[in-house]
Protein backbone atom coordinates (compact mmCIF):
# COMPACT_ATOMS: atom_id res chain seq x y z
CA UNK A 1 0.00 0.00 0.00
CA UNK A 2 1.24 3.51 -0.77
CA UNK A 3 2.55 5.51 2.69
CA UNK A 4 0.43 8.16 3.83
CA UNK A 5 3.36 10.59 2.49
CA UNK A 6 3.41 9.19 -0.92
CA UNK A 7 -0.22 9.68 -0.81
CA UNK A 8 -0.39 13.19 0.46
CA UNK A 9 2.61 14.28 -2.49
CA UNK A 10 0.06 12.92 -4.92
CA UNK A 11 -3.17 13.76 -3.54
CA UNK A 12 -1.86 17.65 -3.70
CA UNK A 13 -0.44 16.87 -7.73
CA UNK A 14 -4.24 15.74 -8.07
CA UNK A 15 -5.43 18.56 -5.83
CA UNK A 16 -3.78 21.31 -8.65
CA UNK A 17 -5.53 19.19 -11.32
CA UNK A 18 -9.01 18.26 -9.49
CA UNK A 19 -10.52 19.17 -6.91
CA UNK A 20 -12.35 15.24 -5.89
CA UNK A 21 -9.60 14.01 -3.84
CA UNK A 22 -8.33 15.73 -0.98
CA UNK A 23 -5.72 15.80 1.89
CA UNK A 24 -7.10 18.62 4.92
CA UNK A 25 -3.64 20.90 4.56
CA UNK A 26 -1.94 20.54 0.59
CA UNK A 27 0.73 21.88 2.85
CA UNK A 28 1.20 18.23 4.29
CA UNK A 29 3.37 17.95 1.37
CA UNK A 30 5.72 20.40 2.46
CA UNK A 31 8.73 19.28 4.22
CA UNK A 32 8.54 19.82 7.99
CA UNK A 33 11.40 22.24 8.40
CA UNK A 34 9.54 24.58 6.24
CA UNK A 35 7.08 24.91 8.86
CA UNK A 36 10.10 24.28 11.57
CA UNK A 37 11.15 27.94 10.28
CA UNK A 38 7.97 29.46 11.75
CA UNK A 39 8.30 32.21 14.56
CA UNK A 40 5.36 31.18 16.20
CA UNK A 41 4.91 27.65 17.70
CA UNK A 42 2.60 26.19 15.20
CA UNK A 43 0.72 22.34 15.33
CA UNK A 44 1.94 22.27 11.74
CA UNK A 45 -0.74 21.84 8.90
CA UNK A 46 -3.87 19.87 9.13
CA UNK A 47 -6.08 18.77 11.15
CA UNK A 48 -4.44 20.76 14.23
CA UNK A 49 -3.97 24.02 12.38
CA UNK A 50 -7.30 25.54 14.24
CA UNK A 51 -5.71 25.05 17.66
CA UNK A 52 -3.37 27.61 18.22
CA UNK A 53 0.27 26.17 19.85
CA UNK A 54 1.01 27.52 23.14
CA UNK A 55 3.69 29.95 23.33
CA UNK A 56 5.92 28.24 25.59
CA UNK A 57 5.62 24.59 23.25
CA UNK A 58 9.03 23.62 22.66
CA UNK A 59 10.30 24.73 18.98
CA UNK A 60 12.76 22.97 16.83
CA UNK A 61 15.67 24.85 15.23
CA UNK A 62 16.43 24.41 11.51
CA UNK A 63 17.23 20.93 10.20
CA UNK A 64 20.97 21.61 9.46
CA UNK A 65 20.91 21.72 5.02
CA UNK A 66 22.83 18.25 4.27
CA UNK A 67 20.03 16.49 5.91
CA UNK A 68 17.45 19.18 4.29
CA UNK A 69 19.04 18.55 0.62
CA UNK A 70 19.27 14.51 1.41
CA UNK A 71 17.85 12.54 -0.97
CA UNK A 72 15.31 9.61 0.69
CA UNK A 73 18.15 7.26 -0.88
CA UNK A 74 20.82 8.89 1.14
CA UNK A 75 18.68 9.85 4.26
CA UNK A 76 18.55 5.49 4.33
CA UNK A 77 21.80 5.20 3.80
CA UNK A 78 22.49 7.42 6.37
CA UNK A 79 20.56 6.04 9.25
CA UNK A 80 20.95 2.66 8.36
CA UNK A 81 24.68 2.81 8.96
CA UNK A 82 24.52 5.02 12.05
CA UNK A 83 22.23 2.29 13.70
CA UNK A 84 24.53 -0.42 12.57
CA UNK A 85 27.58 1.74 13.86
CA UNK A 86 25.63 2.51 17.48
CA UNK A 87 23.91 -1.07 17.77
CA UNK A 88 22.32 -1.79 20.93
CA UNK A 89 23.27 1.48 22.06
CA UNK A 90 20.50 3.14 20.58
CA UNK A 91 16.90 2.01 20.66
CA UNK A 92 14.51 3.65 18.12
CA UNK A 93 10.91 3.83 19.09
CA UNK A 94 8.45 4.06 16.97
CA UNK A 95 4.40 5.02 17.62
CA UNK A 96 1.47 3.38 15.40
CA UNK A 97 0.62 6.75 14.31
CA UNK A 98 4.38 7.68 12.98
CA UNK A 99 4.68 7.75 9.01
CA UNK A 100 6.38 4.56 7.46
CA UNK A 101 9.10 6.68 6.31
CA UNK A 102 9.83 6.42 10.18
CA UNK A 103 8.54 3.45 11.28
CA UNK A 104 10.51 1.68 9.44
CA UNK A 105 14.11 1.93 11.52
CA UNK A 106 12.20 1.46 14.31
CA UNK A 107 13.05 -1.63 17.39
CA UNK A 108 9.56 -1.60 18.53
CA UNK A 109 6.06 -0.38 17.68
CA UNK A 110 3.24 0.06 19.99
CA UNK A 111 0.94 2.72 21.36
CA UNK A 112 2.38 5.70 23.93
CA UNK A 113 2.17 3.24 27.03
CA UNK A 114 3.64 0.45 25.55
CA UNK A 115 6.66 2.68 24.19
CA UNK A 116 6.73 3.54 27.71
CA UNK A 117 7.47 0.36 28.29
CA UNK A 118 9.29 -0.66 25.93
CA UNK A 119 11.91 2.30 26.97
CA UNK A 120 12.27 0.84 30.50
CA UNK A 121 12.90 -2.81 29.45
CA UNK A 122 15.81 -1.77 27.08
CA UNK A 123 18.36 -1.31 29.82
CA UNK A 124 21.42 -1.65 27.71
CA UNK A 125 20.55 1.34 25.61
CA UNK A 126 21.97 4.56 26.41
CA UNK A 127 20.07 6.79 24.31
CA UNK A 128 16.33 6.33 23.34
CA UNK A 129 15.19 7.83 19.90
CA UNK A 130 11.36 8.35 20.73
CA UNK A 131 9.66 8.79 17.28
CA UNK A 132 6.18 9.91 18.60
CA UNK A 133 5.39 13.50 20.66
CA UNK A 134 6.67 15.27 23.44
CA UNK A 135 4.92 14.05 26.12
CA UNK A 136 5.32 10.38 25.19
CA UNK A 137 9.49 10.98 25.20
CA UNK A 138 8.73 12.87 28.77
CA UNK A 139 7.03 9.40 30.04
CA UNK A 140 9.91 7.28 28.70
CA UNK A 141 11.98 9.45 30.25
CA UNK A 142 10.15 9.31 33.76
CA UNK A 143 10.14 5.63 33.47
CA UNK A 144 13.80 4.85 32.29
CA UNK A 145 16.86 4.73 34.17
CA UNK A 146 18.41 8.79 35.10
CA UNK A 147 21.49 7.76 32.48
CA UNK A 148 19.42 6.88 29.52
CA UNK A 149 18.72 9.63 27.28
CA UNK A 150 15.72 10.36 25.79
CA UNK A 151 15.38 11.88 22.12
CA UNK A 152 12.78 13.37 20.08
CA UNK A 153 14.18 13.97 16.77
CA UNK A 154 11.61 16.85 16.28
CA UNK A 155 10.79 19.06 19.52
CA UNK A 156 8.04 20.23 17.75
CA UNK A 157 6.29 17.36 17.58
CA UNK A 158 3.73 18.41 20.11
CA UNK A 159 0.52 16.40 21.09
CA UNK A 160 -2.41 19.50 20.71
CA UNK A 161 -4.70 18.02 22.94
CA UNK A 162 -2.05 17.84 25.92
CA UNK A 163 -1.67 21.46 25.13
CA UNK A 164 -5.28 21.67 25.79
CA UNK A 165 -4.95 21.43 29.64
CA UNK A 166 -1.80 23.50 31.80
CA UNK A 167 -0.53 22.86 34.98
CA UNK A 168 -1.98 26.79 35.88
CA UNK A 169 -5.22 26.34 34.38
CA UNK A 170 -6.16 22.90 36.00
CA UNK A 171 -4.29 24.18 39.44
CA UNK A 172 -7.09 27.09 39.25
CA UNK A 173 -9.93 24.38 38.25
CA UNK A 174 -8.78 22.42 41.71
CA UNK A 175 -8.85 25.73 43.75
CA UNK A 176 -12.32 26.30 42.71
CA UNK A 177 -13.37 22.64 43.18
CA UNK A 178 -12.00 22.74 46.53
CA UNK A 179 -13.87 26.25 47.39
CA UNK A 180 -16.83 24.69 45.92
CA UNK A 181 -16.40 21.20 47.83
CA UNK A 182 -13.97 21.35 50.80
CA UNK A 183 -11.49 18.89 50.91
CA UNK A 184 -13.26 16.67 53.78
CA UNK A 185 -13.88 12.91 52.71
CA UNK A 186 -17.72 11.99 53.08
CA UNK A 187 -18.80 9.35 55.93
CA UNK A 188 -17.45 6.36 53.65
CA UNK A 189 -14.00 7.97 53.03
CA UNK A 190 -14.34 9.11 49.55
CA UNK A 191 -12.87 13.00 49.07
CA UNK A 192 -14.66 15.28 47.09
CA UNK A 193 -12.85 14.99 43.59
CA UNK A 194 -10.18 12.86 42.53
CA UNK A 195 -8.08 14.08 39.46
CA UNK A 196 -7.27 12.00 36.56
CA UNK A 197 -5.31 12.79 33.58
CA UNK A 198 -4.85 10.88 30.06
CA UNK A 199 -1.58 9.57 29.70
CA UNK A 200 -1.84 12.35 26.48
CA UNK A 201 -0.71 14.68 29.26
CA UNK A 202 2.28 16.66 29.90
CA UNK A 203 4.50 15.37 32.86
CA UNK A 204 3.49 18.78 34.91
CA UNK A 205 0.06 17.20 35.46
CA UNK A 206 0.95 13.78 35.68
CA UNK A 207 2.42 14.76 38.77
CA UNK A 208 -0.79 16.72 39.63
CA UNK A 209 -2.29 13.50 40.05
CA UNK A 210 0.07 12.20 41.98
CA UNK A 211 0.27 15.03 44.41
CA UNK A 212 -3.30 14.78 44.59
CA UNK A 213 -4.41 11.71 45.56
CA UNK A 214 -4.51 11.21 41.54
CA UNK A 215 -4.16 8.62 38.78
CA UNK A 216 -3.28 8.26 35.24
CA UNK A 217 -4.78 6.53 32.29
CA UNK A 218 -4.64 5.16 28.93
CA UNK A 219 -7.42 4.83 26.65
CA UNK A 220 -6.84 0.82 27.29
CA UNK A 221 -7.66 0.74 31.04
CA UNK A 222 -9.51 3.71 31.38
CA UNK A 223 -12.57 1.87 32.87
CA UNK A 224 -10.45 0.25 35.42
CA UNK A 225 -8.98 3.60 36.37
CA UNK A 226 -12.65 5.36 36.82
CA UNK A 227 -13.89 2.56 38.60
CA UNK A 228 -10.52 2.88 41.03
CA UNK A 229 -11.22 6.71 41.62
CA UNK A 230 -14.94 6.20 42.17
CA UNK A 231 -14.06 4.06 44.99
CA UNK A 232 -11.74 6.88 46.87
CA UNK A 233 -13.97 10.25 45.10
CA UNK A 234 -17.37 11.50 45.00
CA UNK A 235 -16.42 12.77 41.55
CA UNK A 236 -13.57 13.15 38.89
CA UNK A 237 -12.12 15.44 37.77
CA UNK A 238 -10.93 14.47 34.00
CA UNK A 239 -8.60 15.92 31.85
CA UNK A 240 -7.41 16.60 28.82
CA UNK A 241 -9.91 14.70 26.73
CA UNK A 242 -13.36 14.86 27.22
CA UNK A 243 -14.09 12.08 24.86
CA UNK A 244 -12.31 9.55 26.25
CA UNK A 245 -13.85 10.42 29.45
CA UNK A 246 -17.19 10.65 28.68
CA UNK A 247 -17.30 7.57 26.73
CA UNK A 248 -15.73 5.92 29.52
CA UNK A 249 -17.98 7.03 32.10
CA UNK A 250 -21.19 6.85 29.98
CA UNK A 251 -20.29 3.05 29.09
CA UNK A 252 -20.02 2.30 32.71
CA UNK A 253 -23.89 4.42 33.75
CA UNK A 254 -23.16 7.17 34.40
CA UNK A 255 -25.32 9.94 32.60
CA UNK A 256 -24.24 12.47 30.39
CA UNK A 257 -26.20 14.89 32.57
CA UNK A 258 -23.90 14.09 35.47
CA UNK A 259 -20.59 15.27 33.36
CA UNK A 260 -20.67 18.91 32.80
CA UNK A 261 -17.78 20.19 31.05
CA UNK A 262 -14.80 22.55 32.63
CA UNK A 263 -14.25 25.48 29.95
CA UNK A 264 -11.14 26.84 31.69
CA UNK A 265 -11.76 30.47 30.86
CA UNK A 266 -15.04 30.44 31.93
CA UNK A 267 -16.03 31.09 35.59
CA UNK A 268 -16.64 27.62 37.42
CA UNK A 269 -15.91 26.47 33.69
CA UNK A 270 -18.97 28.22 32.88
CA UNK A 271 -21.15 25.67 34.64
CA UNK A 272 -23.71 26.25 37.70
CA UNK A 273 -22.72 25.67 41.09
CA UNK A 274 -26.17 23.02 41.24
CA UNK A 275 -24.94 21.32 38.29
CA UNK A 276 -20.92 20.72 39.34
CA UNK A 277 -22.72 19.53 42.86
CA UNK A 278 -24.68 16.64 40.81
CA UNK A 279 -21.62 15.87 38.82
CA UNK A 280 -20.10 12.43 38.53
CA UNK A 281 -17.28 13.56 36.17
CA UNK A 282 -15.82 17.14 35.39
CA UNK A 283 -14.20 16.80 31.96
CA UNK A 284 -11.67 19.10 30.97
CA UNK A 285 -12.71 20.64 27.24
CA UNK A 286 -9.88 19.09 25.62
CA UNK A 287 -9.90 16.78 22.32
CA UNK A 288 -7.75 15.27 19.88
CA UNK A 289 -7.86 17.21 16.56
CA UNK A 290 -7.45 14.04 14.36
CA UNK A 291 -9.78 11.78 16.17
CA UNK A 292 -13.02 14.68 16.33
CA UNK A 293 -12.88 14.49 12.52
CA UNK A 294 -14.91 10.97 12.69
CA UNK A 295 -18.88 11.71 12.17
CA UNK A 296 -21.59 9.68 12.49
CA UNK A 297 -22.19 10.62 8.55
CA UNK A 298 -18.97 8.98 7.34
CA UNK A 299 -20.11 6.02 9.51
CA UNK A 300 -23.62 5.95 7.35
CA UNK A 301 -21.98 6.32 4.55
CA UNK A 302 -19.86 3.03 5.53
CA UNK A 303 -22.62 1.16 5.98
CA UNK A 304 -24.22 2.18 2.98
CA UNK A 305 -21.43 1.08 0.80
CA UNK A 306 -20.29 -1.89 2.59
CA UNK A 307 -22.94 -3.80 3.95
CA UNK A 308 -21.93 -5.67 7.24
CA UNK A 309 -19.00 -3.60 7.82
CA UNK A 310 -17.59 -3.66 10.86
CA UNK A 311 -17.22 0.00 12.58
CA UNK A 312 -14.83 0.60 14.89
CA UNK A 313 -13.46 3.54 16.69
CA UNK A 314 -11.51 4.92 19.16
CA UNK A 315 -12.64 6.42 22.06
CA UNK A 316 -10.96 9.34 21.60
CA UNK A 317 -13.80 10.41 18.88
CA UNK A 318 -16.74 12.36 19.59
CA UNK A 319 -19.70 10.14 21.58
CA UNK A 320 -22.50 9.95 18.81
CA UNK A 321 -19.57 8.26 16.56
CA UNK A 322 -18.69 5.96 19.92
CA UNK A 323 -22.48 5.41 19.89
CA UNK A 324 -23.18 4.72 15.96
CA UNK A 325 -19.88 2.67 15.62
CA UNK A 326 -20.36 -1.51 16.37
CA UNK A 327 -17.28 -1.02 18.89
CA UNK A 328 -15.00 0.97 20.62
CA UNK A 329 -11.45 0.60 21.64
CA UNK A 330 -7.93 1.86 22.04
CA UNK A 331 -4.95 1.40 19.30
CA UNK A 332 -3.81 -1.98 20.85
CA UNK A 333 -7.77 -2.88 21.03
CA UNK A 334 -8.00 -1.97 17.20
CA UNK A 335 -5.46 -4.08 16.41
CA UNK A 336 -6.40 -7.65 18.44
CA UNK A 337 -9.85 -7.23 16.97
CA UNK A 338 -8.48 -6.89 13.44
CA UNK A 339 -5.80 -10.06 14.21
CA UNK A 340 -8.99 -12.15 15.79
CA UNK A 341 -11.35 -11.56 13.09
CA UNK A 342 -12.48 -14.07 10.45
CA UNK A 343 -10.78 -13.73 7.03
CA UNK A 344 -12.67 -11.64 4.59
CA UNK A 345 -14.04 -9.09 7.13
CA UNK A 346 -14.50 -5.52 5.90
CA UNK A 347 -13.54 -3.16 8.59
CA UNK A 348 -14.39 0.80 9.16
CA UNK A 349 -11.92 2.18 11.46
CA UNK A 350 -11.85 6.01 13.10
CA UNK A 351 -8.48 6.20 13.82
CA UNK A 352 -5.04 7.73 12.67
CA UNK A 353 -4.58 7.23 9.36
CA UNK A 354 -0.49 6.10 9.42
CA UNK A 355 -2.01 3.12 11.45
CA UNK A 356 -5.10 2.25 9.45
CA UNK A 357 -3.05 1.75 6.08
CA UNK A 358 -0.59 -0.29 8.29
CA UNK A 359 -2.92 -2.47 9.38
CA UNK A 360 -4.70 -2.96 5.80
CA UNK A 361 -0.66 -3.49 4.45
CA UNK A 362 -0.32 -6.30 7.05
CA UNK A 363 -3.88 -7.75 6.79
CA UNK A 364 -4.81 -8.80 2.95
CA UNK A 365 -6.85 -11.36 4.28
CA UNK A 366 -9.52 -8.43 5.21
CA UNK A 367 -10.71 -5.12 3.55
CA UNK A 368 -9.61 -2.07 5.78
CA UNK A 369 -10.26 1.56 5.29
CA UNK A 370 -9.95 4.42 7.38
CA UNK A 371 -13.29 6.02 8.00
CA UNK A 372 -12.63 9.21 7.12
CA UNK A 373 -11.90 10.01 3.27
CA UNK A 374 -9.94 12.82 3.82
CA UNK A 375 -6.26 12.41 4.16
CA UNK A 376 -5.17 13.93 7.65
CA UNK A 377 -2.45 11.95 9.71
CA UNK A 378 -1.85 12.98 13.40
CA UNK A 379 0.16 16.42 12.17
CA UNK A 380 2.76 16.67 15.19
CA UNK A 381 3.72 13.09 14.83
CA UNK A 382 3.80 13.90 11.41
CA UNK A 383 6.70 16.41 12.00
CA UNK A 384 9.64 14.05 12.51
CA UNK A 385 10.75 12.99 9.11
CA UNK A 386 13.98 10.52 8.05
CA UNK A 387 15.95 13.78 8.23
CA UNK A 388 15.35 14.42 11.54
CA UNK A 389 16.17 10.56 12.23
CA UNK A 390 19.30 10.70 10.60
CA UNK A 391 20.66 14.01 12.46
CA UNK A 392 19.94 12.94 15.86
CA UNK A 393 21.64 9.55 15.18
CA UNK A 394 24.59 11.07 13.28
CA UNK A 395 25.25 12.97 16.16
CA UNK A 396 24.90 10.33 18.72
CA UNK A 397 27.62 8.28 16.90
CA UNK A 398 30.05 11.80 17.24
CA UNK A 399 29.29 11.61 20.94
CA UNK A 400 26.50 14.21 20.84
CA UNK A 401 23.15 14.05 22.70
CA UNK A 402 20.64 16.18 20.63
CA UNK A 403 17.03 17.30 21.44
CA UNK A 404 17.46 15.39 24.73
CA UNK A 405 13.93 15.77 26.74
CA UNK A 406 14.50 15.90 30.64
CA UNK A 407 11.87 15.72 33.69
CA UNK A 408 12.73 17.31 36.42
CA UNK A 409 12.70 15.10 39.62
CA UNK A 410 10.72 17.31 40.92
CA UNK A 411 7.73 16.74 39.16
CA UNK A 412 8.97 12.91 37.39
CA UNK A 413 8.75 11.89 41.73
CA UNK A 414 4.85 12.75 41.93
CA UNK A 415 4.59 11.35 37.96
CA UNK A 416 5.87 8.23 38.96
CA UNK A 417 3.19 7.70 42.04
CA UNK A 418 0.57 8.74 39.89
CA UNK A 419 1.84 6.06 36.94
CA UNK A 420 2.10 3.32 39.55
CA UNK A 421 -1.14 3.53 40.90
CA UNK A 422 -2.34 3.00 37.07
CA UNK A 423 0.10 -0.05 37.07
CA UNK A 424 -1.75 -1.57 40.13
CA UNK A 425 -4.88 -1.18 38.80
CA UNK A 426 -6.28 -4.47 37.02
CA UNK A 427 -7.07 -3.61 33.40
CA UNK A 428 -11.44 -5.07 32.95
CA UNK A 429 -10.81 -7.88 30.68
CA UNK A 430 -11.55 -6.94 26.97
CA UNK A 431 -12.01 -9.15 23.99
CA UNK A 432 -12.16 -7.99 20.62
S1 LIG B 1 -3.41 11.75 17.43
FE1 LIG B 1 -4.31 13.40 18.67
S2 LIG B 1 -3.92 12.87 20.83
FE2 LIG B 1 -2.58 11.56 19.51
S3 LIG B 1 -0.64 12.68 19.46
FE3 LIG B 1 -1.81 13.31 17.64
S4 LIG B 1 -2.96 15.16 18.33
FE4 LIG B 1 -2.18 14.13 20.17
Amino acid sequence: MTSVTTAIQLVTREQAQNQRVTTCSSALAEDPWVIDREVQPTYGPGASMADPAPLSSPRQGELPEEYRLATDEELDLRILAAKATLGDRAVILGHFYQRDEVVQYADFIGDSYQLARAATEKTRAEAIIFCGVHFMAETADMLSRPEQAVILPNLAAGCSMADMADIDSVTDCWEDLAELFGTEPDDDGRVPVIPVTYMNSSAALKGFCGRNGGIVCTSSNAAAVLEWAFQRGQRVLFFPDQHLGRNTAKAMGVSVEQMPLWNPRKPLGGNEEATLQDSRVILWHGFCSVHKRFSVDQIDKARADFPGVRVIVHPECPMEVVDAADESGSTDYIRKAIEAAAPGTTFAVGTEINMVNRLASEHPEHTIFCLDPVICPCSTMYRIHPGYLAWVLEALVAGTVLNRITVAESVASPSRVALERMLAVQPRPVQP
